[in-house]
């Protein structure tokens, strides 16, 4: 059997590291061809994750990055197409909500090939987000629709996919977290930064509805602004660019660094006292690790964790984000939400039978 898996993005190459490995390792009739669409490009935004994640070196690389989403998505459309009929693969693997998901479903359902998605039946019910968009669509151009939750299969179910379709197989991104957890490393800055552990907050900000608003990006900074906190805040280039055109002054308080790698980002997530972010995976990161997070959204695909009173939405409003980072940070829950760490064995185990 052959896989095609087309990753392109941070969160896909850290979610794809365990389904090649589990792929590779229980299944040798299957042979994987990995494209990556470049969507990602940095050597600190891509690179490192093949390296320290042990992911293959991929077949194709399409080297499309850097332009708007209607760009972006056509010339992946039309690149996947070509590499579709050259490899015939019997499936095509898609990850999470970015415009790679999003070009390599439609590719592959136009040429009838089925296609299986990972962290299926998430919603933000915001239409605006243009996450939202690729993961609806991609979802209704699915055959196999991997999803984490029972609150993602529900959604599935109420938007009229087939049941017989959906499959509940936890987090990949857990078993991820679980499977690297002893490799952490702390970052050769840190002390330098003067940073000690547990009494700094980590911070990341690159959702395009806070990053595209200087409005956003302002009220942020001066939400993080405090007396109390140090921040480490790892810039996501989309950020920096942003905050650059703006002209916007960091607060004394945040201590900003290039994106760092994920064994680093475990680190400082393990050993912080909270966590601020508009990330989709970092909040469940917090999770993993236990720290109480503060979603700089006014929405969240993972609600659970608003249940669970361990994330709490404040939006991009300053006075929000500061009585946060004043309030109770203390994280108590002892759920088990995101599965039992066996996710992507699950997932390969599904893709490589005969379900479809
Ligand atoms: N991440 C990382 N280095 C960083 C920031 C994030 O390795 O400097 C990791 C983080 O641990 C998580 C993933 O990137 O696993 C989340 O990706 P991102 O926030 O870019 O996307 P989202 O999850 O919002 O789709």
């Amino acid at each position: 059997m052959k896989i095609l898996t087309v990753i392109g993005a941070r969160p896909q190459f850290i979610k794809a590291s365990v389904i090649s490995r589990a792929l590779s390792s229980m299944h040798s009739n299957v042979q994987e061809v990995l494209v990556h669409t470049g969507q990602h490009y940095d050597a600190n935004m891509s690179d490192v994750f093949f390296t320290e994640l042990g992911i293959p070196c991929p077949t194709h690389n399409l080297g499309i990055g850097g332009g708007t989403h209607g760009e972006n998505t056509g010339r992946m459309l039309e690149k996947l197409e070509a590499l579709m009929l050259l490899e015939r693969p019997d499936r095509v693997l898609v990850y999470g909500d970015t415009d790679s998901t999003l070009a390599g479903s439609l590719a592959a359902s136009k040429l009838h090939i089925p296609v299986a998605h990972v962290e299926a039946g998430l919603r933000s019910f915001n239409r605006k987000m243009p996450e939202e968009i690729n993961r609806v669509l991609t979802d209704h151009l699915s055959s196999l629709l991997f999803a984490p939750t029972d609150r993602a299969c529900s959604n599935l179910i109420k938007e009229g996919v087939a049941k017989e379709a959906i499959h509940r197989t936890g987090d990949v991104m857990y078993d991820v977290a679980l499977l690297f957890k002893e490799h952490a490393k702390k970052p050769d800055w840190f002390d330098q930064a003067e940073l000690r552990k547990d009494a700094f907050a980590l911070c990341t900000i690159h959702r395009a509805e806070n990053t595209d608003s200087p409005q956003n990006l302002k009220e942020i900074l001066k939400g993080l602004d405090s007396e109390n906190v140090k921040f480490v805040l790892p810039l996501h280039p989309r950020t920096r660019l942003k905050l650059q055109k703006i002209g916007a002054p960091l607060p004394s308080n945040v201590h900003v660094t290039e994106p760092v790698g994920y064994l680093e980002m475990m680190w400082l997530e393990a050993n912080s006292k909270f966590i601020v972010t508009d990330s989709g995976g970092v909040q469940k990161e917090a999770y993993f690790h236990r720290k109480f997070c503060i979603t700089l959204r006014e929405e969240t695909e993972w609600m659970e964790l608003v249940e669970h009173q361990v994330n709490t939405l404040v939006g991009a409003d300053s006075k929000r984000i500061s009585d946060a980072i004043d309030g109770d940070t203390s994280f108590q829950s002892d759920a088990e939400l995101y599965g039992d760490g066996l996710s992507a064995v699950r997932i390969s185990k599904i893709l490589t039978g005969d379900f479809l």
